[in-house]
Parts: C-alpha cells; sequence; structure tokens
C-alpha cells in the first residue's frame, strides 16, 4: 500500500523519538539493483559509506518524504511513496529477513528500510541534498493539507479554482494543490465530500468546496489520531486501527451510508472505489 502524508508523519515522529543522537556504525544494502537503476537508491553505492560515523541530528518531513539529518554535511532521505516497510530493531533478534538498507547504530540497534513498492532511499551531502527530486517536490510551496496554519479554505479555494482540472488531478500527484496524498486519499475524501471521482474543479460550488477541504482534514487527521491505516506497520511495527471508508477494502461492498453497490473505475492511473448514488 501507498504511504501517505498521515503515515509519514507517524513515523518522523517515532524516528525523532527514537533515532535522534544514534550514531551509525555499519550499514548495509541488499537486492537493490532494480531501484538502483531507475535512480531510486544512488548510483554511487560508496555514497552510502560517508554515512558511517555520522550522527543523527535531526527529521524533517513533509508530504511523503522524510529528511534524516546528520553531522559531518550527509543526509538520508526517504520517500516510500508507493510502500515500504521501515523498522527500528532494538536488537539482532528482530531483524527481518529482507532490507533495502539496513543500518546498524554503534549502541547495537538496527534501523532497515525495505521497499515494497517503488520509493526512494537516497545519501545525499548538504550541497546535494536540495537538488534531490523529492526534496524539490516535497519540501516546496505548495501547501500540506494537515498541519500548516496558512492552508486556510480562502487559499484551497484560491489553488482550486487557479486550475481548472479534473478533481483527481487536483489532490493527488504532479499537479496537486497540495503535498503528501495519493490514490487512497483520495477515495476516502471524495466519498465523505460526495463528489464523483470524474468532477472538474471549475464545476464546484462553495459548499463542495467545504465539503472537500473539511473532508480532507478530517480524513487526515483521523488516520494520525488512530496511528495510521491498519493495512500499515509504524516504526515498531505496531499495526496502524485507521480502517479506510472508501476504497479497496470496499470491494463489492455496499455503502454504509445509502446501500448502493460500491462502483470501480480505472480512473488517473489508478483504481476508484466510489458510491454512485452518493457521489454527484
Ligand atoms: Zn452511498
Amino acid at each position: 500500500m501507498s504511504v501517505e502524508l498521515p503515515e509519514i508523519q507517524i513515523l518522523a515522529e517515532q524516528m525523532t523519538q527514537i533515532l535522534l543522537d544514534k550514531k551509525i556504525k555499519s550499514y548495509d544494502l541488499q537486492d537493490f539493483e532494480k531501484l538502483q537503476r531507475v535512480g531510486f537508491i544512488n548510483k554511487n553505492r560508496d555514497d552510502y559509506d560517508r554515512l558511517v560515523g555520522c550522527t543523527i541530528k535531526s527529521i524533517n518531513y513533509r508530504g511523503n518524504v522524510i529528511h534524516i539529518k546528520m553531522n559531518k554535511k550527509m543526509n538520508l532521505v526517504l520517500c516510500p511513496d508507493y510502500g515500504a516497510e521501515i523498522l527500528y530493531h532494538k536488537d539482532r533478534d528482530s531483524l527481518p529477513k529482507k532490507h533495502h538498507l539496513k543500518i546498524e547504530f554503534s549502541d547495537d540497534t538496527f534501523f532497515t528500510i525495505r521497499q515494497t513498492g517503488m520509493g526512494c532511499i537516497l545519501a545525499a551531502s548538504d550541497s546535494g541534498v536540495k537538488d534531490l527530486y523529492v526534496i524539490k517536490r516535497d519540501f516546496s510551496d505548495t501547501p500540506s493539507p494537515v498541519g500548516e496554519h496558512e492552508f486556510t479554505f480562502e487559499r484551497f479555494c484560491e489553488l482550486l479554482d487557479a486550475k481548472k482540472q479534473n478533481i483527481k488531478a487536483a489532490i493527488v500527484g504532479r499537479t496537486a494543490i497540495v503535498v503528501g496524498l495519493s490514490n487512497a486519499a483520495f477515495q476516502e475524501i471524495i466519498y465523505k465530500a460526495r463528489i464523483h471521482p470524474k468532477r472538474n474543479t471549475s464545476s464546484l460550488d462553495d459548499d463542495e468546496k467545504h465539503d472537500l477541504y473539511d473532508a480532507m482534514k478530517q480524513i487526515l487527521n483521523a488516520r494520525i489520531c488512530s496511528g495510521g491505516k491498519d493495512s500499515w506497520k509504524n516504526l515498531f511495527g505496531e499495526q496502524g486501527r485507521y480502517t479506510p471508508v472508501m476504497g479497496s477494502n470496499m470491494k463489492e461492498k455496499d455503502c454504509p451510508e445509502c446501500g448502493a453497490r460500491i462502483e470501480m473505475i480505472t480512473h488517473g492511473g489508478g483504481q476508484v472505489y466510489f458510491c454512485p448514488r452518493c457521489q454527484k
């Protein structure tokens, strides 16, 4: 499953609790060639050598990206876009069989990352980090849908009105007016706002825009408060408790609001589940 802003926030906060001031003793890369070919792992393996001996100084996040800043002018940037298992291990016994990157700290604890879908694990120097595609993409002027006071309803409408585009393109991907969301959050937000997935943003009236803005905040905050989605595990391997209100988990089920059978369309490069009666 995709890792979106709520799960990134949970991971980054847990990493801040447990990883700060830990010193990297060694690392291991496994089974990484496929990710390396598409630029999701550094082309030059030696870049990771420079992480050895570094101490973790801060952890920042935005959108789908976690930026781990170290001393000695080094950084590790994680962007688990299409799914990853990112885990902390207090000893060797709980290490998973497979990883892409394993880090051993000087206190004999571990941190492992395995991408289960496409996504980045990149080592970068202080001078190189700002040029990384995912840093430019998510540490940008595009607002975050939660956690930023400047992202008011008025700002949301301005951005929505500036681009007349399909509702999915406004929420997910390159032309989105917010960072950090993918197809999973999109399905939930428009179901809660009772908006059909094929709508164009230019056709939304003020009430619908309000519903969309409120639905976005409510869905994302509920997911953060419930420890992430129930198909996802946090840094300590604990399952999230949030069940999506719409998505593939609703396949062949009836709408809890109106009883109509949930339908699915392929739209904007993904499967979108929706209620044909509630969503207009
Ligand atoms: Zn319905």
